[in-house]
């Protein structure tokens, strides 16, 4: 399921739950989280995958091209 265009994402903390669903389905190495327990934002994401932005209860993962 890897993708040729690495991405990065955003997430919308007012909207997060912190419920861990994103880091808790990530295939990135450990230590690809945020300094608030969600996925890596702000860092380019080679693999793609996009399970974190399907599987977030509030819909707040975004993002754009790396
Ligand atoms: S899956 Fe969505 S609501 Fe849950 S911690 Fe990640 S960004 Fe926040």
């Amino acid at each position: 399921m890897k993708r040729k265009q690495a991405v990065i994402f955003e997430i919308g903390w007012n909207a997060c739950i912190n419920c861990g669903a994103c880091v808790a389905v990530c295939p990135q190495e450990s230590g690809f989280i945020s300094p608030f327990d969600t996925i890596a934002v702000h860092t380019p994401c080679d693999i793609a995958c996009m399970v974190c932005e399907d599987i977030c209860p509030v819909s707040t993962i975004t993002h754009v091209a790396a």
